[in-house]
């Protein structure tokens, strides 16, 4: 398989390639030449597979060129070492919980996978491979935590000061060894800007320097593997499976639009965004306009121009009709969410986090009664217990202790930066 930048489908490269720059040359993202469709023996197996079973088969046509079945096998199942549970919430509702990683956040599944490749690919180098990553929160954990021990790699976290939750904080700058934790006195656009002016630092050429976020696409495919195996006890059913996606950057949406291609039984999706409503926009008038974020109570969404809505365009070929025909979206108040967090505690006996919450509201107002709906509980409530917290009355995340953080502050300049990168070298 061969993997084309959206911004030039002739320009095609290896896996490896496109996992380990990340970017096409020209910026645009990579993505598959071709979708493979499974075969119908996969699906009709799919409800007595493994959770393992089912993601290697998944990835197997995309990566058979290029790794072994064995090792792939491997990593998968080892990318895979939790709980995946489909958890019912009211009537013929249900979340699909992505936070049992160690981070307890979805994003643990693209970060395990794409590290786990990285190593591989990078197994015979002598060249120690630095990941350079900025974050509001649970990239920088998953990330950190996928990378944590692994050999031939240095990652180095940006994080803005005093806009992460402690239980973040906690798990970008308690592990040490190879992970370090930037602490930059800034917001996290400024963290964003610092690690793109490294990249096309003419300075900074030699460091071997590589990225990891939620556009590479050693991150994005695994992502499909939580749909495939959520379906697993519906698909028999028989009735239309619709998933509601809480998005920001729309990768985990990406993911499940691949699934669907793949041939797995899912009717359509639900977009759900809160007041950064870019995406719901396009959907309700056919006009893509990126506008700058706003900060809002689910903030690993706050998010103005979604990266991924160029391999959405490539994926449905630019057709505002097709996007429409499997995508409804939604764009939710943060008062709303508050709300929903509350009733749902009360009536459900379920804590919802922020963006689960969203996700919860904006499937509630499309799913018919005769369909099966799952929203994706895309991160942990203790995760974001100050807003949870506002809803639920003590509601409380485990104390954590950050006396003993392994962290560095820093300003916001970039020479700053760039003089520890150099002498770190
Ligand atoms: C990253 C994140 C999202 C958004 O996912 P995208 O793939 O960027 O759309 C939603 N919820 C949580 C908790 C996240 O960490």
């Amino acid at each position: 398989m061969k993997f084309l930048s959206t911004g030039n489908s002739f320009y095609t490269v290896d896996f490896k390639t496109a996992l380990m720059d990340g970017l096409a040359p020209d910026r645009s993202l990579f993505f598959p030449c071709e979708i493979p469709k499974l075969s119908s023996a996969f699906f009709d197996a799919l409800p007595d597979l493994s959770n393992s079973e089912i993601a290697y088969q998944a990835i197997l046509p995309y990566l058979v060129d290029e790794v072994s079945e064995s090792d792939l096998y491997a990593i998968v199942e080892d990318t895979l070492n939790f709980d995946l549970p489909v958890v019912p919430i009211h009537d013929n509702i249900h979340t699909l919980e992505l936070f049992h990683g160690p981070t307890k956040a979805f994003k643990d599944v693209g970060a395990r996978f794409m590290s786990r490749m990285m190593s591989y690919f990078n197994k015979d180098s002598d060249k120690k491979i630095k990941i350079l990553v900025a974050t509001s929160g649970d990239t920088g954990s998953a990330v950190a935590n996928g990378f944590y021990g692994v050999d031939g790699v240095e990652v180095v976290i940006l994080f803005p000061k005093g806009k992460v939750s402690k239980y973040q904080e906690h798990q970008m700058t308690s592990l040490g060894k190879n992970i370090t934790a930037l602490e930059i006195d800034g917001v996290f656009d400024d963290c964003q800007d610092i690690v793109k002016s490294a990249f096309v630092d003419p300075d900074l050429r030699d460091m071997n320097l590589s990225s990891a976020n939620s556009i590479n696409l050693g991150r994005l495919l695994p992502q499909m593997f939580y749909y495939f195996t959520a379906c697993k006890d519906f698909v028999k059913t028989g009735k239309e499976i619709v998933f509601s996606v809480p998005s920001g950057n729309f990768g985990n949406l990406t993911a499940g639009i691949i699934a669907k291609e793949m041939g797995l039984q899912i009717h359509s999706f639900v977009a759900a965004t809160n007041t950064n409503d870019t995406f719901h926009q396009y959907v309700l008038n056919g006009i893509y306009q990126a506008k700058p974020s706003v900060e809002t109570y689910s903030n690993a969404m706050d998010v103005g121009a979604p990266s991924n809505f160029e391999r959405m365009m490539h994926i449905y070929k630019e057709d505002h009709d097709a996007i429409t025909n499997h995508i409804y979206s939604d764009s939710v108040s943060d008062m709303a969410t508050l709300e929903k967090i509350k009733t749902c505690h009360e009536k459900n006996n379920y804590i919802l986090d922020p963006h689960g919450a969203v996700g919860l509201i904006a499937l509630e107002r499309f799913l018919r009664k005769d369909q099966i709906g799952i929203f994706l509980e895309t991160a942990h409530p203790y995760k974001f217990e100050s807003v949870v917290s506002k809803a639920i009355d003590n509601f409380k995340a485990p104390v954590v202790d950050l006396s003993n953080a392994h962290k560095i502050s820093m300003s916001r300049s970039y020479d700053e930066f760039k003089s520890f990168l150099m002498a770190s070298k």
